[in-house]
């Protein structure tokens, strides 16, 4: 038997003791040791999904060892201590045939057709292990910070898009914990000044941690002067939205200078409601680009990131749980006080 918290409904995260999965001769049993509580987990749970049906465990932020194998699976040994790419890739369609299999035309990922990691184990099928989206992590990087490769290689997606320049002011909105990964990653980049923008006391001193040089309260300080300060009054070089909110949205068209790059990283919930100013676009000749989701590739430079520490991702990991507090860390995710919540289902 094995320990698993199930989605049963909208806000219903359920405690169950279940039978543990057979798998198939293609297949693998992975024993999860970290998942990771994403921003996605927490709007399955809030407002359930259209590519997800009740009950599913969910979470896809997942580092764990393989335990078994059928047998013709070749390419792992039992042992491997692995992180997970998010994808099912079909492997035929355009945009897997193009690097960009997280478009994939048939939209299967973990955690949302096929059960994910808040569980003791996990299944993971045949084309997922083909398809390359298994990395083995190394024998120095915990499981905790290993569930961090899949929302780095999202902030990486991002980063490759809107690109950094040596020295560049870049302002990111929003310091949760891809808000931080962003600072941090941006400034191992070359990226000259960080400045944060936070509403939130607890995440404008996380911020301020992982190494941004200005830290803005929005609800008392002046944002665009404090940025055109910093830039020698042209405006940042790059903006990075990563709060849901149409006012940054298109606050960020406006702190930027003349031929300045935006990235918008995080979905708008009332999108409806956003009016964008397109003149920005044309008169300030801007690059805007979103980002949603990661590339394989990217994935596999995320767990470099990880295994050789480039950045220190030991602070990203700020709240961990048993797999019977997983409703614990749904709730403080949600609360938004830390960074990344962790559940650990064998501690
Ligand atoms: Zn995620
Ligand atoms: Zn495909």
């Amino acid at each position: 038997m094995m320990q698993a918290v199930a989605l049963t409904g909208k806000e219903k995260l359920e405690y169950q003791e279940k039978e543990i999965p057979d798998i198939d001769d293609h297949e693998i049993l992975l024993k999860v040791h970290a998942t990771g509580v994403c921003g996605s987990d927490l709007r399955i749970f809030q407002n359930g999904d259209s590519r997800v049906s009740f009950p599913r465990i969910i979470g896809h932020e997942i580092a764990g060892e393989i335990i078994q194998k059928g047998k013709y699976v070749s390419s792992f040994q039992l042992g491997d201590r692995v992180t997970l790419w998010a994808h099912l890739p079909c492997g035929e369609c355009y945009y897997c045939q193009k690097n960009d299999s997280h478009f994939c035309v048939k939209g299967e990922s973990i955690g949302y057709q096929i059960d994910g990691g808040f569980a003791q184990y996990m299944v993971l099928p045949r084309n997922f292990i083909e398809y390359g989206s298994i990395q083995r992590i190394a024998d120095t990087t915990s499981y905790e910070l290993a569930s961090l490769s899949e929302p780095f290689a999202c902030v990486l997606s991002g980063l490759t898009e809107v690109k950094i320049n040596a020295g560049d002011a870049v302002v990111v909105y929003g310091a949760g914990a891809i808000g931080c990964m962003y600072i941090a990653a941006a400034k191992k980049m070359g990226a000259g000044k960080v400045i944060a923008v936070q509403r939130s006391k607890a995440r404008q001193e996380l911020a301020k941690q992982i190494g941004a040089d200005i830290v803005i309260d929005p609800t008392k300080d002046n944002t665009l002067q404090t940025i055109l300060d910093a830039s020698g009054g042209l405006g940042a070089d790059v903006a990075i939205v990563t709060a849901p909110s149409a006012y940054v949205q298109n606050e960020a068209l406006e702190i930027v200078r003349k031929k300045g790059r935006v990235l918008y990283f995080s979905g708008n919930k009332k999108v409806t409601e956003t009016s964008i100013n397109t003149n920005h676009f044309i008169y300030k000749q801007l690059t805007v680009v979103g980002t949603h989701g990661a590339p394989r590739d990217l994935h596999v430079e995320a767990v470099k990131w990880i295994d050789e520490e480039l950045i220190d991702f030991t602070p990203f990991v700020t709240d961990v749980f048993s797999l019977q507090n997983t409703k614990k860390a749904f709730q403080t995710a949600l609360d938004k006080n830390g960074l990344k919540c962790v559940v650990t289902p064998w501690k």
